[in-house]
């Protein structure tokens, strides 16, 4: 008869017409045509998107046509997941990371057991720590000089987080909220300072050029010296320029007094914004002074000599038995 042999099963528009459930062995004509498209583009040099793209417009084309017809073996799909994989990752870390090439390859030593190393940035053998790691890996800007006047062991986090962001002008003053909400509806032209009623607030104003702030800063400046420092902020900049190093207690109590200061100024401002609750300035002066007392309270002085005035003018008795801090 002039007809040719064929095979079961039968195939229709290239996958077979079985009724039964579909199994590994009939998907082997999927897997095959997926192999060789993949060693074909194997022996080119393609980059990783070139191989991400033909997987996406290609392959997976093949492969979800077919799945839209049946319902593949488990075992295929992770079979043909694999070489997709393989394929996509063969070499990728060369394009996505061409520092790697220079990498020069351990020596593999046989039967030897395998150990960890870690280089530092300055090239030394270290044990591994992830702080390590962050270290080698994080952008690190110069330090600023301000550092040491916000971040020191004596100091009141929540205040120096406060003042970081001062000294940054991150606080959504209404001068910087007024450049976001430019062209909106929102009644920003009315707004004016709080504490004050005069003008828009913002940074240089509210510490300490507003008349309340000024007030409250000059009645807690008498506490401590601080030298040439006004109520102007360029002026508290360049004390901490010149003293944010020091370990002085005077100074130190100075940076905790300037912290302080800035963030019950702020917690007024925004108690006034948003409740109107009104504090009077030797209310907010003496809270400020509280919190400094208390926090002086918890140093560890040893009664030395040269700390008492320093503890008469906070009104702490140099008898008092001074926690360890
Ligand atoms: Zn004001």
């Amino acid at each position: 008869m002039p007809f040719q042999e064929g095979s079961l099963p039968v195939r229709y528009l290239g996958v077979p017409l079985i009724s039964s459930r579909l199994a590994a062995r009939d998907c082997k004509s999927l897997v095959e045509r997926i192999e060789k498209r993949i060693d074909n583009w194997m022996t080119k040099s393609l980059s990783f998107a070139g191989r991400l793209q033909l997987i996406n417009s290609v392959l997976a084309a093949m492969y979800s046509y077919w799945a839209s017809v049946f319902m593949l073996p488990n075992g295929v799909i992770k079979d043909l997941e694999k070489r997709l994989r393989s394929f996509l990752w063969n070499g990728a870390w060369y394009d996505l990371f061409p520092v790697l090439i220079d990498v020069n390859v351990p020596q593999i030593i046989p039967d030897a057991e395998d150990w960890l190393h870690w280089k530092d940035t300055d090239g030394r053998f270290q044990d591994f720590k992830t702080g390590e790691a962050w270290n080698s890996l994080r952008h690190r800007e110069g330090k600023v000089f301000w550092v040491n006047a916000v971040w020191f062991s004596q100091c009141i986090p929540r205040h120096s987080f406060h003042l970081w962001l001062v000294i940054k002008n991150k606080l959504k003053t209404q001068d910087r909220m007024a450049d976001w909400e430019a062209g909106s509806a929102t009644n920003l032209r009315v707004m004016c300072c709080p504490l004050c009623k005069h003008d828009r607030d913002s940074r240089d104003h509210l510490f300490f050029q507003c008349p309340y702030s000024s007030e409250v800063w000059g009645l807690v400046r008498k506490m401590v010296d601080m030298g040439s420092a006004t109520d102007s902020w360029s002026s508290i900049m360049l004390w901490m320029e010149l003293n944010a190093h020091s370990k002085t207690l005077d100074h130190i109590i100075c940076k905790i007094l300037l912290a302080a200061t800035t963030y019950f100024i702020w917690q007024e401002r925004n108690s006034r914004l948003f409740s109107q609750i009104q504090r009077k300035t030797c209310d907010l002066s003496k809270i400020i002074i509280d919190t400094v007392r208390l926090r002086i309270m918890g140093f560890k002085l040893g009664g030395e000599p040269k700390h008492r005035k320093t503890l008469e003018t906070w009104l702490i008795s140099k008898n008092m038995e001074l926690d360890p801090g």
